[in-house]
């Protein structure tokens, strides 16, 4: 019996094939360390929620608290609780968060017992599809008289969408007047998808008016403000250094 070797090919560079791979390496390699760039900041503010959660009582001096204003601030806190992450803030290359998440005290699981209040004098609205969420329209901005501008609430209702939003204001109301520090419900873990809940916290944000006495779209930042003038605490992701947000004159 003989064997016939098949005379072996030799193996040939493919440069062609090999640049290719090169420029899809370095791509993916610059997509990568764009995108841990850009989200690092949420990451480290992630870090910080957690160590807040394992220990609220311990880290009481990270928090603000409902209904405090800090100095002449316009407005005051909307409710109990680490500011954990700010406006602007990334959760994913190419978004930015347009508004404040505030986590209260209870974890991530302690439901109904994080007040939420009214941050400025208002006319409360919410519409009667709205579970977790109310309104409330402010004719004239403090900080630019004339004005009209809304101030946002959300995630006030549990994993099922119970609401936990306060009796006086059920779904359908419309221009109900409220004064600063009015209880407007209590912090939930809504997202209006039972098995992936946020976490407990408020989702606060200022949003600016179309002209015609109508809230514009909120999930635009374009469309809201920087809150940090109107709550006096740097909450902007850009202006923000690492540490926590807090009044700095400690009230
Ligand atoms: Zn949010």
């Amino acid at each position: 019996m003989t064997l016939r070797l098949q005379p072996r090919r030799p193996r040939r560079l493919n440069l062609g094939a090999l640049l290719v791979l090169m420029a899809v390496t370095a791509a993916v390699a610059a997509s990568l360390w764009l995108a841990y760039r850009a989200l690092r900041p949420t990451s480290g503010r992630l870090g910080r929620l957690r160590q807040y959660w394992s220990n609220p009582q311990a880290h009481a001096d990270w928090a603000v608290r409902a209904g405090k204003r800090c100095g002449t601030a316009p407005f005051v806190m909307p409710t109990d609780g680490l500011i954990g992450f700010l406006w602007g803030d990334s959760f994913y290359p190419g978004h930015q968060h347009q508004g404040l998440d505030i986590f209260g005290p209870t974890g991530p699981d302690g439901l109904g017992m994080t007040p939420v209040v009214a941050a400025h004098d208002g006319y409360l609205t919410r519409l009667p599809e709205w579970r977790s969420a109310v309104i409330v329209r402010i004719p004239s901005d403090p900080l630019m008289p004339g004005r009209t501008i809304w101030t946002y609430y959300t995630h006030m209702a549990d994993a099922d969408g119970r609401s936990y939003i306060a009796d006086d204001f059920p779904a359908g109301t419309r221009e109900q007047f409220v004064t600063a520090g009015t209880l407007l419900g209590y912090q939930g873990n809504f997202s209006a998808d039972p098995d992936n809940p946020t976490g407990m916290h408020l989702h606060f944000s200022i949003v600016l008016d179309d002209g015609q006495g109508r809230f514009r779209n909120e999930l635009e930042i374009g469309n809201t403000l920087d809150p940090s003038p109107y709550l006096g605490v740097a909450v902007s992701a850009s202006a923000a250094g690492s540490e926590p947000a807090v009044c700095a004159s400690g009230s």
